[in-house]
C-alpha cells in the first residue's frame, strides 16, 4: 500500500477564448512514505497545481489522488477538511502566517482547529520551538514582527504541529537569501526522515543538496523521475474524526481582530449606539407623551368647565359652503341627554353681562391680555385646590380672584408689581331690549362694575394659555339673582332679575350666548369628560376650550411621533448598512486569512464566527450601553421637557421596547454579518494564496 499516489492526473483550464490550456498531463506518481521529495520546474510548468491536487484546494480534471489506497477525491467536504488539518500540512513560500497573531498562537492554530485545548496546544508549540534553534523571546512576537527566515520556519513548524504524514512546500525558500535557505532545507530534510515531505523548488542546485528524489516537470508531464524504494510500514488508515469543538481559537482571532480594527469598530458602535438610542427614545416619547399630556391637561382648573349649544348646518343655496348655526338648546333637548348632563351643573351663560374679556385695570392702565374667566365655585368639589401654588385660595366672594401662571407673569412682567395682593377694576356693560306684547321696546342696562383682588395663582397647561383671571360663577350667579332689570320691572310692575331674565330667554336671544354653561361637578371626573363630552345627543354639542387645546396638542405629538418614526426608520437601515459596509470591508480585507485557516483545516462555519463574533460584539457593548444610558437620556430629556412645557415624562420607554431591542440588535447583527459575506465572492484558497 502507498501513502500517497497520484494516477493518469490531468488538469485543463478552458480559457477565455474557448480554448483549452492543459496544465497537467496524464501525471502519474507514487510517492515513498517518507523522505523528501522535490518536484522541480520551470516557472509556470504546473509544479503548483500539482500541489493543490494533493492538498485537494485543486481538483484534478481527470485521474484521482489516492492517499492510503483511498481516493481522497470522493470525500466529502467535512471529510476535505479534516484531510487537510491532519494529514497533511503546508507551507507556502510567502509564509502565509496571521501575520497579526504571535509566534505561538500560529504554531498551534492547526491544533486548536483540531479542537484541542489552548494549554495542550501551547505545550505542543513551544516544545515544537524547541526541536530548533529559535529565540525564546520572539514566541510571543507578532509574525509581522520576524524576518523571512524566521517567518519561514514558523510556517514549517505550523505545518508540522499536528503530526502529519505529509508535508507540502511550495517554494520554500523562494524568497530567503542562501544562508536562510540552507537551514530551511535542513529543517524539512530532518523532517523528512519520518514523513513525506514534497517541496516544490527552481532551485538545481538546493534540491540536488538534499533531495532524496527528484521530479522534474515540464510542461505538465514528468521529464525525469528518480524514485527511492516504497517502505510498508504504513498505518492504513485515514485520520477522521475531530475532537470535541473547542472554540476559543476563533473567540481569540475575533478578540484580536476587534482590537486590530478597534477605530472602525468603535464608529460602528457608535453609530449602532446612537440608533438603538434613538429608538428607545422614540418609542419612549410615543409611549409616554399621551399619557403624559392627559394626565397634565386634567390639572387645569378650568379643565370641566365648557358650554353647550345647539348646532345646525344649513346649506347655503348657489354655494358650497355650509352655515353653522349654533342656538340655545331647548328643554325638551336637555331633558334627551339628561342622564350624560349629570355629572355637570348646568347653567345660564352670563358671558354676554359678565364678558369674558371686559375692561381690566390696574389704576388707570389697562391690562388688555387680561381674560375674565368661570369656574363654578372656590369651595367645592369642581375645583382642585391642589393646583394653587402662590397665595391662597379666594373667600366665596365676587372680590376675590386666582390668577393663572400666564397671568402672573404677565402682570409681573409688564406691570412691574407683585399680581397677588393686587387690586384691580372689571367693567362690562351690556344693553337689553325686551319685546312687550304691546309691540313696545323696553331697555335696559346692565352695568358690571366691580373691584377684585388677585388673591392666588394657579398651576395650568403652557401650552396654548393665555393670561387668565379666574372668578366663582356661584358669586355672580347671587348677585345676578339681586340685580334687577330696573326698566322692565317697574313697566311689569314686579321684581325681575337679570338671572331670571338669563334663564327665561328665547333660543336666539343675544342674552343667553346661544348656549348654556357646564361645569363639571367633580374635578376628579376629568378623565371621563372627552368620554361625557362624545355622549351628548345630536344636534347638541358641548365645546370644551381644554379638550380642543388637548386635541390640538396630541395631533401636534402625533406628528411629530411620526416624523420621527420616518427618521427611526432611515437611521437603522443606515446603522445595519454601516455595519454590513464595515464587515464588509473586514471581510475582504482578511480574505488571504480566511484562506489560510481553510487550509490549516478551518471549516466555512468556523470561519463565519470569527466575523459574526466581532460583530456580536460590537452589538452588545453598544447595546448594552444604550440600555445603560438611554433611561439616563430619558431622564435628562423629561427634565428639559417638563422645565419648558410643564409635562411630566414625556418620555416613558416601556419594557417591552426593551426586551424586543435585544432580539433585532442580534438580527442586525446576524444580517450585517451574513449578507456581505452571502453577496461577496467565494473565497477560493488557492488563488487568495497562490504564489506570484
Ligand atoms: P508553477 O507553480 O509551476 O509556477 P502553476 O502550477 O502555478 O505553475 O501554473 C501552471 C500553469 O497553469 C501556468 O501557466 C498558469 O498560468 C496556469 N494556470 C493556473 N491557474 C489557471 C487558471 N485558473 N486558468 C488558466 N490557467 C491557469
Ligand atoms: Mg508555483
Amino acid at each position: 500500500m502507498s501513502l500517497l499516489r497520484l494516477a493518469n492526473i490531468s488538469k485543463k483550464y478552458k480559457l477565455e477564448n474557448g480554448k483549452e490550456r492543459i496544465v497537467l498531463n496524464k501525471i502519474s506518481i507514487v510517492f515513498p512514505d517518507h523522505g523528501l521529495v522535490a518536484i522541480l520546474g520551470k516557472s509556470g510548468s504546473g509544479k503548483s497545481t500539482l500541489l493543490n491536487m494533493i492538498s485537494l484546494l485543486d481538483e484534478p480534471s481527470n485521474g484521482c489522488v489516492y492517499f492510503k489506497n483511498k481516493n481522497i477525491n470522493k470525500l466529502d467536504l467535512k471529510d476535505k477538511e479534516i484531510y487537510r488539518n491532519k494529514n497533511i500540512g503546508i507551507v507556502f513560500q510567502h509564509y502565509h502566517l496571521l501575520e497579526n497573531e504571535t509566534v505561538i498562537f500560529n504554531i498551534m492554530l492547526p491544533l486548536l482547529i483540531r479542537g484541542e485545548k489552548r494549554k495542550n496546544a501551547e505545550f505542543a508549540a513551544k516544545n515544537l520551538l524547541k526541536t530548533i534553534d529559535f529565540k525564546e523571546n520572539l514566541y510571543n512576537t507578532k509574525c509581522k514582527d520576524l524576518s523571512g527566515g524566521e517567518k519561514e520556519r514558523v510556517a514549517i513548524l505550523r505545518s508540522l504541529i499536528n503530526n502529519p504524514e505529509i508535508i507540502l512546500a511550495d517554494e520554500p525558500t523562494g524568497a530567503l537569501d542562501s544562508k536562510n535557505s540552507n537551514i530551511v532545507m535542513e529543517l524539512l530534510k530532518e523532517i523528512s526522515k519520518e514523513r513525506l515531505v514534497i517541496v516544490v523548488s527552481h532551485n538545481e542546485e538546493l534540491v540536488h543538496k538534499f533531495a532524496d528524489s527528484i521530479i522534474q516537470i515540464k510542461d505538465g508531464k514528468i521529464e525525469e523521475q528518480k524514485q527511492i524504494e516504497n517502505d510498508t510500514k504504513l498505518i492504513a488508515k485515514i485520520k477522521t474524526k475531530k475532537v470535541a469543538k473547542q472554540s476559543h481559537w476563533i473567540r481569540s482571532l475575533s478578540r484580536s481582530n476587534f482590537l486590530r480594527r478597534i477605530k472602525r469598530n468603535v464608529i460602528a458602535m457608535a453609530s449602532l449606539f446612537i440608533g438603538l438610542t434613538a429608538s428607545l427614545l422614540i418609542v419612549g416619547f410615543s409611549n409616554g407623551s399621551t399619557s403624559s399630556i392627559r394626565e397634565r391637561t386634567y390639572k387645569q382648573i378650568d379643565y370641566g368647565v365648557a358650554t353647550i349649544s345647539r348646532e345646525t348646518s344649513q346649506q347655503i343655496p348657489g354655494s358650497k359652503m355650509t352655515l353653522v348655526k349654533m342656538s340655545k338648546p331647548s328643554n325638551d333637548e336637555l331633558l334627551k341627554s339628561k342622564n350624560n348632563l349629570d355629572a355637570f351643573h348646568l347653567e345660564p351663560n352670563i358671558t354676554s353681562l359678565v364678558s369674558k374679556y371686559p375692561i381690566i385695570k390696574s389704576g388707570d392702565s389697562k391690562l388688555e391680555e387680561l381674560s375674565y374667566n368661570p369656574i363654578y365655585s372656590f369651595i367645592d368639589e369642581s375645583i382642585n385646590k391642589g393646583l394653587l401654588l402662590k397665595g391662597r385660595m379666594p373667600d366665596e366672594t365676587l372680590s376675590e380672584v386666582l390668577v393663572n401662571r400666564k397671568g402672573y407673569e404677565y402682570i409681573k412682567k409688564d406691570f412691574k408689581c407683585e399680581p397677588l395682593g393686587l387690586v384691580l377694576t372689571v367693567h362690562n356693560e351690556y344693553e337689553h331690549h325686551s319685546y312687550l306684547d304691546s309691540g313696545q321696546v323696553i331697555t335696559d342696562y346692565f352695568v358690571f362694575d366691580k373691584e377684585i383682588t388677585i388673591v392666588g395663582m394657579v398651576d395650568d397647561l403652557s401650552f396654548l394659555a393665555t393670561p387668565k383671571l379666574y372668578y366663582s360663577y356661584l358669586t355672580i350667579k347671587e348677585y345676578l339673582k339681586e340685580t334687577l332689570l330696573v326698566n322692565l320691572s317697574s313697566k311689569e310692575n314686579k321684581e325681575i332679575t337679570w338671572y331670571q331674565t338669563l334663564l327665561d330667554s328665547d333660543e336666539n336671544d343675544p342674552i343667553s350666548s346661544y348656549s348654556y354653561q357646564l361645569f363639571l361637578k367633580d374635578y376628579r371626573n376629568n378623565p371621563q369628560l372627552d368620554e361625557l363630552i362624545n355622549k351628548v345627543n345630536e344636534p347638541l354639542k358641548i365645546d370644551s376650550p381644554s379638550i380642543t387645546v388637548a386635541n390640538a396638542l396630541f395631533d401636534l405629538i402625533t406628528a411629530a411621533t411620526l416624523g420621527m418614526e420616518l427618521f427611526l426608520m432611515i437611521a437603522l437601515v443606515g446603522t445595519t448598512l454601516i455595519l454590513g459596509i464595515i464587515s464588509f470591508s473586514s471581510y475582504t480585507e482578511d480574505k488571504k486569512t480566511s484562506a489560510i485557516l481553510t487550509c490549516l483545516g478551518a471549516n466555512k462555519k468556523e470561519i463565519f464566527s470569527i466575523y459574526f463574533y466581532e460583530n456580536l460584539f460590537i452589538c452588545l457593548i453598544s447595546l448594552i450601553s444604550s440600555f445603560v444610558l438611554s433611561p439616563l437620556l430619558a431622564l435628562l430629556a423629561n427634565f428639559i421637557i417638563q422645565s419648558i412645557t410643564g409635562f411630566m415624562n414625556m418620555i416613558f420607554i416601556p419594557l417591552l421596547a426593551f426586551l424586543i431591542i435585544i432580539p433585532s440588535t442580534l438580527l442586525i447583527c446576524a444580517g450585517s454579518t451574513y449578507l456581505p459575506l452571502f453577496f461577496s465572492k467565494k473565497i477560493s484558497p488557492k488563488e487568495e494564496l497562490s504564489e506570484e
